[in-house]
């Protein structure tokens, strides 16, 4: 049960505009999606120094190919075992209902598209696509063609030349001469400019903010809801402990997204 002053607030919001929910790493935990700073995160075992930029990977391949091999089979394995969680689908059912009109994501897991998420704003990219680094052109990688990426670069583990063959066919060169590369926003690239003023656009209609499983600690997605409160935006904060930017908030919610935003839809739907 929700407490009536929340509803209240949820509803004031409804009535002056739109509701938008900004997500991160936290909404996809209970989906088996390890925060990456959080216990059995991916930066636990790889140093992001190295391993969340392009020039650090490329190293590793050089040197350690085996290493390579490892981290990517590692970041994929998890991505694809993962199904969307009852947080999820709580955003969809707002959305169903004409309550809640987009999320904006830090996420690159497309979970919310796949629990149902009409309208998503993907601040970081997204694992299954892949993107030329020159033209920009992107390609949908499904998860049977990363399936058979995996399956390939086990085989070819030990062998510099059969591996780069590989990452080769999975990557390869676009019309434009340029290469196809995961379209992963890594540390210090840019955001995609589209989404960056799509999320902004967003902000400037909306009344009241959800903001899920973020630690408010990545710029710049974690500037947006300042923005959003500059403008008066009412924010409601759902998060497992008080993140960087929980001074914003008007109401925080402490727990998991998973058992808060299911009872939040349930109660804000019933009467529509
Ligand atoms: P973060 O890892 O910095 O913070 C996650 C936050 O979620 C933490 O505050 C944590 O306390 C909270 N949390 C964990 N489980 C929760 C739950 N069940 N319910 C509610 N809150 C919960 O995440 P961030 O702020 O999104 O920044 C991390 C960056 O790493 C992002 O840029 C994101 O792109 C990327 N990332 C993405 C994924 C993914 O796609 N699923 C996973 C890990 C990291």
């Amino acid at each position: 049960m929700i407490k009536n002053e929340v509803l209240t607030l949820i509803r004031k919001g409804i009535n002056k505009g739109k509701l938008v929910a900004l997500t991160g790493a936290g909404i996809s935990s209970e989906s088996g999606i390890p925060t990456f700073r959080g216990k059995g995160g991916l930066w636990e075992k790889y140093n992001p120094a190295i391993y969340a930029n392009i020039p650090g990977l490329i190293s590793v391949l050089l040197t350690r190919p085996e290493r390579i091999v490892n981290f990517i089979t590692d970041f994929y394995q998890v991505l694809l075992k993962a199904k969307p969680n009852p947080a999820h689908l709580a955003l969809v059912q707002m959305e169903k209902k004409g309550i809640l009109s987009s999320v904006i994501t830090q996420n690159i897991d497309n979970l919310h598209q796949e629990a149902g998420s009409g309208r998503v704003i993907e601040l970081h990219g997204n694992a299954y696509r892949i993107r030329c680094g020159r033209c920009e052109k992107t390609c949908n990688m499904g998860r049977e063609r990363i399936e058979a990426l995996l399956k390939d670069l086990g085989i070819n583990k030990f062998s510099r030349r059969h591996l780069l063959k590989t990452l080769n066919k999975y990557f390869p060169h676009c019309n434009c001469r340029g290469r196809f590369r995961p379209d992963i926003v890594f540390f210090g690239e840019i955001l995609p400019e589209d989404q960056l003023k799509a999320a902004y656009d967003e902000l400037d209609k909306c009344s009241l903010l959800f903001l899920i499983g973020t630690s408010g600690i990545v710029y710049p997605a974690a500037g947006l809801p300042s923005y959003a409160k500059e403008k008066g935006t009412k924010i409601i904060e759902i998060n497992n402990e008080p993140s960087a930017i929980s001074y914003l908030s008007d109401q925080l919610f402490l727990g998991r997204a998973g058992e808060i935003l299911p009872a939040i839809a349930e109660d804000v739907t019933k009467d529509m």
